[in-house]
């Protein structure tokens, strides 16, 4: 069987691990690799390869660091196939949605390839007499990532292509259940003329991780993932002094007015709901639909969905693939049985089902709940899988209070005609991301991408100029060159705009 090693000092860690993991083929349910779990030491030998590689690092010029990146981008452009193929191999999700994936994580590559003028500072001259004030960025030294299953490429690309571009180094934790992406990457980045230890991968659970948020060598942490364990890692990160910025779960509405287009929102819900089979943080989970709306937009959504192909993600022909492992899919099949127990409408039951020659991949068809409430488990958990629950209200107002009342506050978005009723929602619902007849409002690059409420933890979106700030610090610096006429002791607090 395959073993999937750590990435340290610019090659495969060599020494034989004692714990590991298993790495499914969801399209088979076949255990197809085994990923070594990183022990504290593992992870200090990281720490300690990335803090020997950052002085040259930091100090080499800004203009190499760009060329690195550059030269990353082409390779990741080149290689996007075999990317893309070993997502859906352990991931599951469709070739052209992981392509997909590589895409926006590119974007972020190539926001980084312009970080000369992201860490540009200020100058203002004279602002007292012979004494000018600027401002610089720099790096924090080294920084970790730690990252989910459901974007294997794209979420590490969210952060250490802007971490290392502005001179840190970086040790990147990636989800145990699918991580070869990440070691691709890592021999592209070395291709790439990458220094030894700027970016190191180790892979692991729970044990990596705590080695991480305590090793005092690491200055920042990234994360992203479910909310309990983004807030285990915001606590006890700036607990132990660390800069944290950590996104977790979502529970997002689509919210539909009457006088939509229903086309374009059944479009919408079905695409942003069993995309990737639902196992994306910005996949719409509850249609709210307001007034008559949801009798025009049912009948046009299971449609739809009657004519979705659920398969292996490597075949041409599939639309949406399995979900990632066996307790994954066991979770979604119990939370539809408890929907069906708290008596929603269940319209379209996708249990039980598999494609012909794939009966061990772990596949839930997609799902349509009607009359769901508030109080049900199927609405309040995120059920991360292909389930869509419609909840009917009389008034749009309702609408907005449910929204606003929901822990969560990653995306949301409204379909209508109305510039009024948009502009109303764009103004008051209490979301980080809002899409008016957009779907899965992500940010590109140049903008920075995160939630509200229990959807983030921090003060720092993740990459766009925001990620830049995360990976920087300021140091302001005041200068005196006096002309030697100018003398004296002055015990005043210093004023310089005088
Ligand atoms: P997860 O929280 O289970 O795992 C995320 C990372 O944390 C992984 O690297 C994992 O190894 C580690 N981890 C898991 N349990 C841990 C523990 N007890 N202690 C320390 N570390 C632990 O999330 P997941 O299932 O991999 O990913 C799905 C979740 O991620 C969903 O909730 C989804 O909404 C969220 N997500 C959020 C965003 C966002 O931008 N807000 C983006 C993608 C995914």
């Amino acid at each position: 069987m395959a073993q999937i090693t750590h990435w340290i000092n610019g090659k495969p860690w060599e020494q034989a691990p004692t714990r590991t993991g298993k790495v499914y083929d969801p399209a088979t349910g076949v255990v197809q690799s085994e990923v070594a779990l990183a022990t504290p030491e593992v992870v200090n030998a990281a720490v300690a390869a990335a803090g020997e590689a950052f002085p040259a690092w930091r100090d080499s010029p800004i203009t190499r660091r760009q060329n690195v990146m550059f030269a990353y981008r082409e390779l990741v452009v080149e290689n996007r196939h075999e990317i893309a193929k070993l997502i859906t191999a352990e991931h599951g999700k469709t070739t052209p949605d992981a392509l997909g994936e590589v895409q926006r994580g590119l974007e972020v590559i190539e926001f980084a390839c312009n970080i000369a003028h992201m860490v540009k500072g200020e100058f203002s001259e004279q602002v007292s007499t012979g004494v000018d004030t600027f401002t610089m960025r720099q790096p924090l030294g080294v920084v970790a990532g730690i990252t989910p299953f459901n974007f294997p490429a794209m979420v590490p690309m969210w952060m250490y292509p802007l971490a290392i571009a502005a001179g840190n180094t970086f040790i990147l934790k990636p989800s145990e259940k699918d991580p070869s992406p990440s070691m691709f990457c890592a021999e592209l980045l070395k291709e790439a003329g990458l220094p030894p230890g700027v970016f190191n991968v180790v892979h692991g659970d729970k044990v990596a991780v705590d080695r991480i948020l305590e090793h005092p060598d690491i200055q920042a942490v990234s994360f992203v993932g479910s909310t309990p364990i983004a807030q285990y890692i915001y606590e006890n990160g700036t607990k132990a002094g660390k800069r944290v910025q950590a996104l977790g779960g979502a529970k997002n509405h689509m919210v539909v007015l009457p006088d939509a287009d229903m086309d374009l929102a059944a479009d919408a819900a079905v695409s942003a709901g069993y995309g990737s089979a639902g196992e994306r943080c910005m996949a719409i989970s509850v249609v709210v639909t307001v007034g008559d709306a949801a009798d025009r937009l049912i009948p046009e959504v299971m449609a739809r969905i009657a004519k979705l192909r659920t398969g292996p993600g490597s075949d041409p022909d599939s639309e949406m693939g399995p979900l990632v492992t066996p307790e994954h899919r066991d979770k979604v099949v119990g939370l539809i049985d408890k929907g069906v127990e708290e008596g929603a409408d269940l319209l379209i039951d996708g249990r039980g089902y598999s494609p012909d020659g794939f009966e061990s991949g772990f596949y839930v068809a997609p799902t349509l709940f009607d009359k769901v409430s508030p109080k049900m488990e199927i609405y309040k958990h995120e059920i991360f899988g292909p389930v869509l629950s419609v909840v009917r209200v009389d008034h749009y107002q309702d609408a907005i209070d449910m929204i606003n009342e929901n822990p969560y506050g990653n995306g949301t978005a409204l379909f209508t005609n109305d510039g009024g009723a948009a502009r109303k929602f764009q103004s008051e619902i209490q979301i980080g991301m809002v899409g008016i007849n957009v779907p899965i409002p992500v940010p590109l690059a140049f903008y920075s991408f995160g939630g509200w409420k229990s959807s983030i933890f921090g003060a720092n979106p993740i990459y766009g100029p925001e990620g830049v700030r995360f990976y920087t610090k300021q140091k302001v610096v005041i200068t005196r060159w006096p002309d030697p006429i100018y003398r004296g002791v002055d015990l005043g607090f210093p004023q310089h705009g005088k």
